[in-house]
């Protein structure tokens, strides 16, 4: 195998030799390796063919020519794997990105934060209740929320029973999509699904009926032959790299291709709490060829940065690396400029990618989780403009969101409150824009693209 210069020391596991952030531990090792045995015989979720096609997409976003559309849950719920919740999930994402590509007139990639985004990183490895200590709750990957000796115990044969939950959710999401569910001449899978009569069903119906419209005008046109770019799009799946065994069983090397893919999805992503440049994270994601972001909040500094860029895409390859910043309303507008400045001066083109949410998670006073719109709204202004500033195009969005009506975040135009959040929390960890919340900020997003 031809694998270039830098990465003659690097193999799928050499991130072992590293320090690990946010592993499980498991009581029977055998066990845990049989499983990994099992996984890595096991077929690839996605093909190397799909992956470079994605960073070929995410180069020209790059550069402002497309825009990328990243969203799902926090964490996936093994529960969840239910037909009419990852539809709902695709439906939103689609919904979404009608409104973008109508309002901004620009080709949106719309990739899922679903089909394996089943670990999550915690604050703590462990948790107290009522003087009883037991691990804390990694995602349905590794254990289970209950807070029970036996179910919070990592079981390796969670590992089995995540992947096979990723390969029914994206078999399904394939079906749909092969089946004509993101088609424009079908209307039904283009109503609304939640959303109270308001401005934001106005606006949303509008633009349906537009492109309605433009759609009758380019088949009369075309003597009623169908354009197939309106039948069909691509969609991709990513989640947060984070469970290193894990990823590195579905690391593999592909037929007349150089270096190895990580074919457990398309587009994996670092956190910000395991984005260490010496740690094994990054050891792992600078060698496999799939296109990878990083999330970037704080404590980051510049030189954290420049050497993270360096080792992940020392060939600055285009469309390989994509920065998620998550800052916060209140810092972004002092922590970013510097950053997107150091790269600049570098000559680094990256895909400089806006996750509002995270640096904009409260707590209420009776405890639970929230965030406001306004201010995950505020975030994303506030980005644009200071890439607008640096003569750089906001590349693309990170959002937890979910297409079903939930009440975890606050305000909109369906003006949640305090009161209501308690009706339908559905996240275990994070809180999600609702469906509502979804599309009434894309219609906000691609105002911002109006430039
Ligand atoms: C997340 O995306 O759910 C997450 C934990 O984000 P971050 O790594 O940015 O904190
Ligand atoms: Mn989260």
């Amino acid at each position: 195998m031809n694998q270039p210069g830098h990465l003659q020391d690097w193999q799928p596991d050499s991130w072992q030799r590293k320090p690990a952030r946010q592993q499980p531990v498991y009581p029977d090792p055998a066990a845990l390796r049989a499983v990994l045995d099992q996984l890595s015989q096991l077929p690839p979720l996605v093909s190397s063919y799909e992956i470079e096609n994605l960073k070929g997409q995410l180069a020209a976003a790059a550069r402002g020519e497309r825009f990328l559309l990243q969203g799902g849950d926090c964490s996936e719920t093994f529960a969840d794997c239910q037909s009419s919740i990852i539809a709902g999930k695709l439906k939103v994402l689609l919904q979404m990105s009608l409104l973008i590509v109508h309002d901004a007139r620009i080709p949106v990639i719309r990739v899922g934060r679903f089909a394996g985004q089943y670990a999550k990183p915690r604050s703590s490895d462990t948790e107290t209740r009522n003087g009883q200590t037991l691990p804390v709750y990694r995602g349905d990957l590794v254990n289970r929320p209950n807070f029970d000796p036996d179910d919070r115990t990592p079981d390796p044969e969670l590992l089995l029973r995540g992947y096979e939950r990723a390969a029914l959710t994206i078999n399904f999401i394939r079906a749909l999509i092969d089946g004509g569910f993101a088609d424009l001449h079908h209307p039904e899978n283009w109503t609304l699904n939640f959303a109270r009569p308001g401005p934001v069903a106005d606006a949303y119906q509008q633009r349906v009926q537009a492109v309605a419209r433009a759609i009758e005008f380019m088949e009369t046109l075309t003597g009623g032959a169908p354009i197939p770019q309106l039948q069909r799009v691509d969609f991709f799946t990513s989640h947060e790299g984070l469970h290193l065994l894990y990823e590195q069983a579905l690391t593999r090397q592909v037929p007349r291709r150089t270096g190895w893919y990580n074919l457990g999805t398309h587009f994996p992503w670092i956190g910000n709490r395991t984005r260490d440049p010496n740690g094994a994270h990054v050891e792992y994601f600078r060698g496999i060829r799939n296109p990878i972001a990083v999330k970037i909040g704080p404590p980051i500094t510049e030189e954290e940065l420049v050497t993270l860029c360096d080792l992940l895409d020392p060939g600055h390859e285009p469309g390989r690396l994509t920065l998620i910043t998550r800052f916060g309303a209140d810092r972004v507008a002092s922590a970013l400029p510097p950053l997107v400045e150091a790269l600049q001066r570098r000559g680094r083109r990256v895909l400089w990618v806006c996750d509002p949410m995270h640096g904009n998670t409260e707590t209420t006073a009776s405890g639970l989780k929230t965030r406001r719109f306004e201010r995950i709204l505020q975030e994303l202004e506030t980005t644009c403009e200071i890439l607008y500033q640096a003569g750089l195009p906001l590349a693309g969005v990170h959002f937890e969101l979910s297409g079903e009506d939930v009440t975890e975040c606050l305000g909109g135009a369906c003006g949640l409150t305090e009161a209501d959040l308690t009706r339908a929390y559905r996240s275990p960890v994070d809180p999600r824009l609702n469906y509502e919340q979804s599309l009434e900020m894309a219609l906000h997003l691609a105002r911002l693209l109006q430039r």
